[in-house]
This record gives C-alpha cells, sequence and structure tokens, in this order.
C-alpha cells in the first residue's frame, strides 16, 4: 500500500507505469515544502523493489519495503545539502560535484539487493552548477535499472536542460478534510487538534505532522498573536522598536520574518473573513474571538489595506530593499486600534 495521502492523480500514473514496466528514468517532483514529494519518492523506490506480488506492492512489510523506509536500502540513497562532504565546518549551500560524482559511481553498478538503484535528490535547486552538468550527461544518456527522483519546491531554480529531461510532476495542496482525516485516523490526534493543524497547514500534511509532534505550538502561536496585538495597540515607539527588532532578525534570518509576515497576513485574512461573516473558512480557529473582536474594530477598508501591505512588505523584502525602512512603513501603515474598542477592553 503506498503511504502517500492524497495526490492521488499523480499515484495512479506512478502506479500504471510501474505495471507496465513503463518508468520514466527520471522524475522531477514539484511541490512545496511539506507536501509529500519525499513520501511519494520513497513509495516509488519501495514498489520497484517490493518482493510482495505485483498487485500488493510496496506492501510496506517485506525485508526491501522496511529498508528503504529505515534508509538502509543499498540501491536507494537520498542525497541532501546535508550530505555535502566531510567538512562540517562549513555552511553547506550546494549539493556538490563530488558528492554527484560517487553517486554515478554506484550508479553505474548493478542493483545489489534489489530490482532498481533509486536515486532520490532532496530539494535539486541545491545542486551547483558543476553537479547539475555531470548529472545531466547521465540523465541524457538513461542506463539500466536505475531511476533518479528530483524533488524541488521551485522548477525555475534547476537548470532547464536537466529539468527537460525529467518527467515533471507537479503535486498540488491537499484539501484540508483530507488531512484533517488523516491526522484523525493515521496519527490519531484528537478532532480539535487537527482540525486546527489541518486550517494551519495550508494544504501541506507534512507540516501538520511536524507540528503536532511540537508541544510548545500553541505557547508559539500566543506569543506571536501577542506581538502582533502590541504593535496594533502601541504607538510610535511600540512600532519602531518593533520594526527594529525583525529586521535585526531579517539580517540573521530572512526565512524566519517571511513566516512571521505569512502569519499575520493569515490572521488579517482571517479578520476580512470574520468581518464579512464567512467564519467557517477562519483559519486560526484558537484565536477566533480576538479576531471576531479586531474585525467588529476595523473598517473592510482597513483589513483589506493591512493586507495589502503584509504582502507589498514581503515582496519588497525579497527584492532586497532595505528592511528596515519596509518594515518600518508597515508598522506605521497599520492604523491602530481606538482605545475605546480595544480587544479585550
Ligand atoms: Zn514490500
Amino acid at each position: 500500500m503506498w503511504q502517500t495521502i492524497g495526490h492521488s492523480g499523480t499515484i495512479e500514473l506512478l502506479q500504471r507505469a510501474i505495471k507496465r514496466g513503463g518508468l520514466s528514468h527520471a522524475y522531477l517532483l514539484v511541490g512545496p515544502p511539506h507536501i509529500g514529494k519525499m513520501t511519494i519518492a520513497i513509495d516509488i523506490a519501495m514498489a520497484l523493489n517490493c518482493r510482495a506480488e505485483p498487485d500488493k506492492k510496496p506492501c510496506g512489510e517485506c525485508v526491501a519495503c522496511k529498508k528503504i523506509a529505515a534508509g538502509r536500502h543499498s540501491d536507494v540513497q537520498v542525497l541532501s545539502l546535508n550530505q555535502n562532504g566531510s567538512d562540517d565546518s562549513k555552511e553547506k549551500t550546494e549539493i556538490g560535484i563530488d558528492l554527484i560524482k560517487d553517486m554515478l559511481h554506484s550508479a553505474s553498478l548493478p542493483p545489489f539487493e534489489g530490482y532498481y538503484r533509486v536515486y532520490i535528490i532532496d530539494e535539486a535547486s541545491n545542486l551547483s552548477m558543476e553537479a547539475a552538468n555531470r548529472l545531466l550527461k547521465t540523465l541524457e544518456e538513461p542506463i539500466g535499472k536505475i531511476i533518479f527522483i528530483l524533488l524541488t519546491a521551485n522548477s525555475g531554480l534547476i537548470p532547464i536542460t536537466v529539468v527537460s529531461r525529467c518527467q515533471k510532476l507537479k503535486l498540488a495542496r491537499l484539501k484540508t478534510l483530507e488531512i484533517e482525516k488523516a491526522l484523525n485516523e493515521r496519527w490519531q490526534i484528537e478532532p480539535e487538534k487537527a482540525l486546527l493543524l489541518a486550517r494551519l497547514s495550508h494544504g501541506c500534511l507534512g507540516w501538520a505532522v511536524e507540528a503536532s509532534h511540537k508541544s510548545d505550538l500553541p505557547a508559539e502561536r500566543s506569543a506571536q498573536f501577542e506581538k502582533m496585538q502590541t504593535i496594533v495597540k502601541g504607538g510610535y515607539s511600540e512600532r519602531f522598536a518593533a520594526a527594529s527588532i525583525i529586521a535585526q532578525q531579517f539580517a540573521k534570518k530572512r526565512e524566519a520574518v517571511y513566516e512571521t509576515l505569512d502569519t499575520w497576513a493569515g490572521w488579517w485574512r482571517d479578520i476580512l473573513l470574520a468581518k464579512t461573516g464567512c467564519h467557517s473558512d477562519i483559519i486560526s480557529l484558537d484565536f477566533e474571538p480576538a479576531l471576531a473582536e479586531m474585525a467588529r474594530t476595523y473598517t473592510l477598508f482597513q483589513i483589506n489595506a493591512v493586507i495589502k501591505y503584509i504582502r507589498e512588505a514581503g515582496v519588497q523584502l525579497k527584492q532586497n530593499a532595505n528592511s528596515r525602512l519596509v518594515l518600518e512603513a508597515l508598522m506605521l501603515n497599520i492604523p491602530k486600534v481606538p482605545e475605546t474598542t480595544a480587544p479585550g477592553a
């Protein structure tokens, strides 16, 4: 049984190809982080090396399936940034040529214990140009029972010559209901938490599963929400101080700031939904009363404008604008909560 949840169109296509022996020698799985690319890749590796009857592959129970699941099968290899050479002191920014050369050397040998050699390259946009060119040569001249599976969130960052040699499979976000059901049934997460995580996951089951293990997630979210509340209730000094802190964070860890802006945009989207009476679509169910209160405080025009300002700030930061100026402008653009109707007042 395939372990992948959702993505039924992709799984059916792969199943048919495996059944008739018509798998492509290289696949490029494209989709946002935590959407299930690695799970599908592992499923393909299992289906190709499983020792069960053809219509039961991948069984998940034979020695081959178990070894692949545990990352211990000698014919299935995952390459990622984390394995980039032996010098751990250097920051790893690329999957280098040496790793690809080693991989291609082992690919020239027949499968050792299974039926197919499967090479999974996690976030293939991290391949150095030299490594991508070396891999390209092999992709142009497919050899024997070898399958390459490249995973990426953005195929635009991979040389087009490599992309054109792979069968591209785009993975769509899962439906909230699909994720909620999976969390409930496979991971035995209680209904209320499963619903919240499913809504917060933006269609990425892997994110929801990871978040379910974090015992501090509610506290983290409360702290973030409080920070946003401090800004909307605060005067100039609080707002400039917040901009300065976030700008400092941006200098060290850009992704964290993009995430914060996404979270804020999500809350303001929820405020918009509360304002327009679309309560069933609200994502942050854990803050629903406070969001509803904010919806009463602001006009529809103001809420829409804040969402636009947050989005614009994100775009400007990605375009390398001066982060402090961008964040200060954002802080000043968020309308202040009138004292008399402040949430909780
Ligand atoms: Zn099996």
